[in-house]
């Protein structure tokens, strides 16, 4: 079996609240290989970042808890793992950037001392070969005079500067995955292709995997070699990048992609917006969770779950359409496909269930 960095099979984490419990991620699985950038791609609330904190260990048990499912870094099984023994990984192996720097980094303390304090507790190096470390990344992701830099505090600094920072922080021991939730969503345009570029040049330059998580499709058209969708806990498209933009299978990544803005558009037309909102996470519904926001469900998706269909080599849709016996559709303007009989490779044993194949 091919090894992946880092591999999740069938992962399955919920909140238990008074309310009820609230099935944030229901079976999610993926893998992320060396140097790679996977994205995840989804609306607020579709459990991407509950996923990869899970990875990190950092979501308080209770509430949280991993129902079901596996882990699986370099080999190692990561939820088999106590607190304690996770620290070692984080900082050291896996690094995260989150989107807010001025919540992530501490407001009492200056630059430089957070930076130290996290190489000193991964590498056997002195305090003045750490400082000496810690100005020479502030300089590496473009700080200029990164010597004063390592004095100042967070909040003298603009929100770009401090992204910076918090790269140079989550670079300092040389982490195998970089974590990165929504890392330019608070930044103006340039500066965020500022950073992305930064993060592309680092990732080349060091090796480092990059797990993005964001909303942004123009982001991820910059950053990922692949890219898996999430709707309501699940995965339910993914695919390299060029499968996913040119060749997209799901009507809600038919939704994402309408929903991006182009320079071409009509300045008159309205930017299209996907009807309603997610479900209840306390309460999924049964079948396809996106069938009642989406102009294509049958009577099949209101009863059951879509399998997973092979849309082409390694890129795979939970749709229901998929199935042969499905009545073909086109996707709406501007969402590039290919015809459905350039498909190839559909699993066999998928089937419509009864009463599935009109749109009903
Ligand atoms: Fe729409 Fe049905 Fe496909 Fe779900 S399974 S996305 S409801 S067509």
């Amino acid at each position: 079996m091919e090894e992946h960095l880092l591999t999740v099979r069938n992962l399955r984490v919920s909140f238990d609240t008074y309310a009820g419990e609230v099935q944030a991620v229901r079976g999610v699985s993926f893998y992320l290989d060396e140097g790679e950038t996977l994205a995840i791609v989804g609306e607020s609330g579709c459990g991407k970042s509950v996923t990869i904190q899970t990875i990190m260990k950092l979501l308080p048990t209770p509430p949280s808890r991993i129902k079901e499912g596996s882990i699986c870094y370099q080999g190692k099984e990561l939820t088999a793992l106590s607190d304690k023994e996770m620290e070692e990984y984080r900082g050291k192996e896996f690094s995260m950037i989150f989107q807010d720097s001025m919540t992530s980094l501490n407001p009492t303390m200056r630059v430089g001392k957070q930076m130290i304090e996290g190489i000193l507790r991964h590498q056997k190096i002195s305090r003045g070969e750490a400082k000496k470390r810690a100005v020479e990344l502030l300089g590496k992701v473009g700080l200029p005079n990164p010597e004063l830099v390592y004095r100042r505090y967070p909040h003298t600094m603009s929100g770009g500067q401090r992204q910076r920072v918090m790269i140079a922080m989550a670079m300092a021991c040389n982490p195998k995955i970089l974590f990165a939730d929504e890392p330019t969503t608070a930044l103006d345009v340039t500066m965020q292709a500022q950073i992305l570029d930064l993060m592309n040049q680092l990732k080349k330059e060091l090796g480092t995997s990059i797990l993005l998580i964001t909303h942004d499709l123009g982001v991820v058209a910059k950053m990922a070699d692949r890219i898996a969708v999430m709707y309501a806990g699940k995965v339910v498209e993914y695919g390299d990048a060029r499968q996913i933009f040119y060749n997209p299978c799901h009507p809600y990544t038919w939704g994402l992609l309408g929903a991006m803005p182009n320079l071409i558009q009509d300045v008159k037309s309205e930017l299209y917006a996907i009807p309603g909102t997610p479900p209840d996470l306390y309460a999924p519904p049964e079948g396809c969770a996106f069938a009642a926001r989406c102009p294509y469900a049958m009577g099949a998706c209101l009863k059951l779950d879509p399998e997973e269909y092979v849309c082409s080599d390694g890129h795979v849709s939970r749709c229901w359409l998929m199935d042969e016996r499905a009545e073909e559709v086109t996707p709406p303007d501007g969402v590039p496909t290919l015809p459905r009989k350039s498909v190839p490779g559909k699993p066999s044993g998928n089937t419509l269930p009864e009463g599935g194949t009109a749109h009903e």
